[in-house]
């Protein structure tokens, strides 16, 4: 029986990050980092649109993005002269109604405080800024001029998973089947391949199935998998100026190289868990919902095609959309880490680094992250983040 200081259930985006950070607090111990999957292919780090945006509703989510835009401008000091992901820097648009003009301007108005760069703008101000957009049924809206846009997942997640090979960490390529627990502590997990490793720390990175390990501890996580469908379509069009849409209607769209990949507008408020094991791409969405949508907003797009499309799972969470991260009240050397429900990959590096300053210093050292602890799923207490894409 092999015998780890902390257990990382889950190796993608947040299981790495948390690895690196605790070494980067100083941390010392052993680390097993625990993956089933380790080409990724079903991870939702690798199935995202890894975007970045500062326009949350909520100033905690805020910080946690502008630490990783941090982290983008100085990557090359942290993880070498090669490290490149690739960020293109053009921005969110986001759409607002009449009916969702005041919690956009609420949300610009956080926003601000926390220094983000989003310019508020009336229909004039955005029909002078992108001419080729329909501004039917648009009362304002925001974009940001600098500190969002889109990168590459797996550079991201290649550079802290390398970082981590200097680093002393065991990588584990094997599924946790069950946690062993003691009174009110987690003591360490038994693999598929029969192996079992003891645990001073256990740590669920494991994204959309972050509710079933949760469960193996007996704890109850409300995250579950939701499948999102994305789309690539191409155009004869090209706007090199765009950023990325953000529509009332809840569908978005950006540019991806020479193409544009689209998706959003899923009834996910009223959807149950997804088949974990589901990867199906919806088709008939394209057709449905999301091209007519793309064409009213932007006429330029009325004759495209979609020609490839996939499916992710989203990290779920079902209480308030938001992340649960830090300790289980009852079970303290349980952390959750999970729940980031569409903005995971652009927390990660910040949510990492939070979790690891929990473990190493006892408490939050730079961003607060009390607010996203799970006690407020235990009194059913949203900490609700309306800017959910
Ligand atoms: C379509 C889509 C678009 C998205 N767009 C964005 C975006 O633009 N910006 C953004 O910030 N976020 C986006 N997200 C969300 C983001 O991808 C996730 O929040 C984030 O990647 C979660 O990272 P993770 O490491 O927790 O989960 P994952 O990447 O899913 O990794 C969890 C890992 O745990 C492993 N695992 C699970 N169970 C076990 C087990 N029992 N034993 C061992 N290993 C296990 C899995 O194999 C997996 O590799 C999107 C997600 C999807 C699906």
């Amino acid at each position: 029986m092999a015998h780890s200081d902390i257990v990382i259930i889950g190796g993608a985006i947040v299981g790495s990050s948390i690895a690196y950070f605790l070494r980067e607090e100083g941390f010392a111990g052993r680390i097993a980092l625990i993956e089933r999957d380790p080409q990724f292919a079903h991870a939702a780090t690798t199935l995202s649109c890894a975007s970045i945006r500062q326009q949350f509703s909520i100033a905690e989510n805020i910080r946690l993005s502008q630490f990783t835009l941090g982290l983008f401008r100085d990557l090359k000091t942290r993880f070498g002269a090669d490290a490149d992901i690739g960020f293109r820097e053009k921005g969110y648009l986001i759409l607002a109604s009449p009916a969702g003009e005041a919690v956009l301007r609420e949300n610009h108005r956080v926003q601000a405080a926390e220094g983000a760069d989003i310019a508020l703008d009336d229909v004039a101000a955005l029909e002078r800024r992108f001419p080729w957009l329909s501004t039917e049924g648009i009362a304002a809206s925001a974009y940001g001029r600098s500190g969002e846009g889109w990168f590459d997942a797996h550079a991201l997640l290649s550079l802290f998973r390398n970082a981590l090979r200097s680093r002393s960490i065991d990588f584990v390529r094997d599924s946790v089947d069950s946690i062993r627990t003691a009174g009110s502590r987690a003591v360490g997990v038994t693999l598929s391949s029969g192996a079992t490793i003891d645990a001073g720390v256990v740590i669920n990175a494991a994204g959309p199935q972050a509710g079933g390990i949760a469960a193996l501890a007996g704890l109850a996580l409300s995250v579950e998998p939701r499948k999102r469908t994305v789309f690539v379509f191409e155009a004869r069009e090209r706007f090199g100026d765009m950023p990325l849409i953000v529509d009332p209607s809840g569908i978005y769209v950006r540019p991806e190289g020479s193409a544009y990949i689209t998706g959003g507008a899923e009834p996910y408020d009223t959807d149950a868990a997804s088949d974990p094991d589901d990867f199906a791409p919806e088709w008939h969405y394209f057709e449905e919902v999301i091209w007519p949508g793309l064409a009213a907003r932007i006429p330029a797009f009325e004759a495209i095609k979609a020609t490839r499309a996939w499916a992710g799972h989203y990290d779920y969470n079902t209480l308030d959309q938001n992340a649960v991260i830090g300790p289980h009240p009852d079970m303290e050397n349980f952390l959750f880490c999970n729940g980031f429900s569409g903005h995971g990959l652009q927390q990660a590096p910040a949510a990492g680094r939070a979790i690891a300053e929990l473990v190493v210093h006892g408490a939050y050292r730079t961003i607060d992250c009390s607010a996203f602890g799970y006690e407020r799923l235990a009194e059913g207490r949203p900490f609700r983040e309306l800017n959910v894409i």
